[in-house]
């Protein structure tokens, strides 16, 4: 058994909000597969044409990057297994917070 999405899973992955909840070991061997994959990629930018079209439509500044578009730089962007937002800051970076 292959652990690589099949076309069929990266088309529905890449169609839906799936992708920036799937692990990101998920997320990686969907990059693998558009990489290797023309008719994937092919899809990929039908669907950010239609992101585009859907900003147009409804009122998204001209240049602003859509939805779809930050997060596949997100992805692209994003070390796998470090997808974790940034920690708050931790109560002891402040001793004195406690004094007066
Ligand atoms: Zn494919």
């Amino acid at each position: 058994m292959s652990m690589m999405p099949t076309c069929r899973e990266v088309a529905r992955s890449i169609a839906s909000d799936e992708l920036a909840t799937d692990s990101p070991l998920r997320r990686l061997l969907i990059q693998w597969h558009l990489f290797r994959c023309g008719d994937c990629r092919e899809y990929q930018e039908q669907i950010r044409g239609l992101g585009r079209a859907v900003r147009a439509t409804y009122g998204g500044s001209e240049g602003q990057p859509s939805d779809i578009d930050r997060l596949a730089a997100r992805i692209l962007a994003e070390p796998p297994g470090k997808g974790e937002a940034a920690s708050p800051a931790d109560p002891t970076d402040f001793p004195n917070a406690d004094r007066s």
